[in-house]
């Protein structure tokens, strides 16, 4: 069957999947979503006895119909290759009797790896499909991890150069430092002023400029998102989810039909639609579980049905989810509207207006699916030492939010499902905060000390993407204010 994509925003025309990936946001503002969440066409145990390429292609065709089978499967080749450090490519972890889900096993160690190492291949690809002959330039906002994911994943990629905004002092010190080094003459990083709001509203304020798209492409240029609102990056997310289910069939983890919850440390909310996703697809879940930090918006809006952004905005010790506008929840939105474009269009327009919009009763019946929760900094250092001491597991801060929001979902409803944790990044990428998590005595150590700690209290290897970063040379000093971003987006195309 084939599916096409529609705006969230408007009842207009359908696009195929390449044109999605290409357009990235729709010209409306709104997001694509296909048309019907397509179902697996084969059964759970079958895709059992796959690997992650094979199930990868399973999910990945059944969304994007208008690639080949040749085309498909030659992006998940060169993407899921040698760059991870194992074959299992997203491993489980079974400790203190939950299933950690992997997903840091990548070039940049943390999960954006998982998507953002196949979208340069499925860019191009659709480039190719859509006789596109301008260049293609990635304009990212991140909070840390996409910028240095997408950096890796487009860096000398023929016929596109990228340009990443990060907020200046909201990502953590080795997260910089990952990205002012990377190479590639086609890749600039600029730090602002603002925080990751900031850098995510001057983005799609640049997306959604005609005079710029105008002036762009007399240039011979044209925008594309690397950001969790292409469908490009949400597709290959929800493979990891079936895969996590189906290595837990092959285990006799969980019978067939067994239910799972997932648990998801949520930023843009893209990670766990990914895991809504997967479940309409056909993997069994009980409840997807929404796990936020000190900015929680969005366990708020899950228990009053009012999404509310006017509050102080906090940094944390889990920077990634340092988010109060979760772009990919007008995915959800959209469909618990009945995919009713102007009522989302009308919600996202009172979000911009007045930083607020509220659901009806009956939408918030529609999202019985989906349970929110949230740690404290303190719960977050607590459960990280928790396990450590249960489990020798050391986990990253994100990670240790869900985790903990996981525990205390399970006492408060005593719910004995089966559970996955999505593990979003490597501890080492946080390495400051989880060992003096673990203990007090390495407050004020060296962000490069610590690493050797942990290694050694871990009994994990230093990750390459750590090794590499102690020496290389910073090759990108650019800081900008938030008003000067598309100044310098200018200045960097030479379009000025
Ligand atoms: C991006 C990120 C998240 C949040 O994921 P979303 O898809 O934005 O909800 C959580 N943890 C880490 C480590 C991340 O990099």
């Amino acid at each position: 069957m084939e599916i096409r994509y529609k705006s969230t925003r408007s009842s207009g025309g359908t696009v195929t999947a390449s044109q999605a990936i290409l357009k990235g946001l729709a010209e409306d503002g709104g997001l694509f979503v296909p048309t019907s969440i397509p179902k697996l066409d084969m059964s759970l145990e079958d895709i059992a006895k796959m690997d992650y390429q094979e199930t990868a292609y399973q999910v990945m065709k059944q969304f994007l119909t208008d690639f080949t089978e040749d085309e498909l499967k030659s992006c998940i080749k060169r993407a899921y290759d040698e760059k991870f450090d194992t074959k299992e490519i997203a491993p489980l972890a079974e400790k203190d009797g939950v299933h950690y889900l992997e997903l840091f096993h990548g070039a940049t160690i943390a999960f954006k790896d998982m998507a953002l190492s196949i979208l340069p291949h499925l860019l191009t690809t659709s480039a190719k499909k859509n006789q596109i002959s301008n260049q293609i330039v990635i304009l990212t906002a991140t909070s840390g991890d996409t910028g240095k994911a997408a950096l890796a994943g487009f860096a000398d990629v023929e016929g596109t150069s990228i340009i990443v905004f990060y907020p200046k002092n909201g990502v953590s010190k080795i997260q910089e430092r990952q990205m002012v080094t990377q190479k590639g003459a086609n890749t600039s990083v600029v730090g602002i002023t603002g925080n990751f709001d900031d850098a995510q509203s001057g983005v799609k304020a640049m997306f959604n400029n005609k005079e710029l798209a105008k002036t762009m492409d007399e240039k011979g240029y044209q925008f594309s998102s690397a950001n969790s609102i292409n469908i490009g990056r949400l597709v290959p997310q929800v493979v990891y989810y079936v895969y996590s289910y189906t290595r837990l069939l092959a285990q006799g983890a969980v019978q067939k039909d067994e239910k799972v919850n997932f648990v998801v440390p949520t930023g843009n909310f893209g990670n766990i639609l990914a895991a809504f996703y997967a479940k309409n697809m056909g993997i069994p879940v009980n409840k997807l579980i929404c796990a936020s930090n000190d900015n929680k918006v969005l366990y708020d809006f899950f228990e009053t049905g009012v999404y509310d952004k006017n509050r102080e905005f906090i940094l944390t010790s889990s920077p990634s989810m340092d988010i109060l506008i979760s772009s990919n929840l007008e995915r959800l939105i959209y469909k618990i509207a009945g995919e009713d474009a102007k009522k989302t269009a009308d919600m996202m327009a009172a979000l911009a207006s007045s930083g607020k919009y509220s659901i009806t009763e009956e939408m918030q019946f529609q999202m019985k699916d989906f349970v929110g929760g949230w740690a404290s900094e303190e719960k977050t250092a607590a459960e990280i030492k928790r396990v450590y001491d249960a489990a020798g597991y050391v986990m990253d801060t994100h990670t240790a939010v869900a985790s903990a929001v996981y525990h205390d979902y399970k006492e408060r409803t005593a719910d004995t499902t089966k559970t996955v944790i999505a593990s979003t990044a490597s501890p080492y990428k946080f390495a400051t905060s989880v060992m003096t998590a673990i203990d007090e005595k390495y407050k004020g150590m060296d962000d490069f000390a610590l690493i050797d700690e942990l290694s050694k209290v871990s009994g994990t290897k230093i990750p390459n993407a750590v090794e590499e970063i102690r020496s290389a040379d910073v090759l990108h000093d650019r800081v900008c204010e938030t008003e000067k971003m598309q100044d310098t987006v200018e200045e960097i195309l030479g379009l000025a």
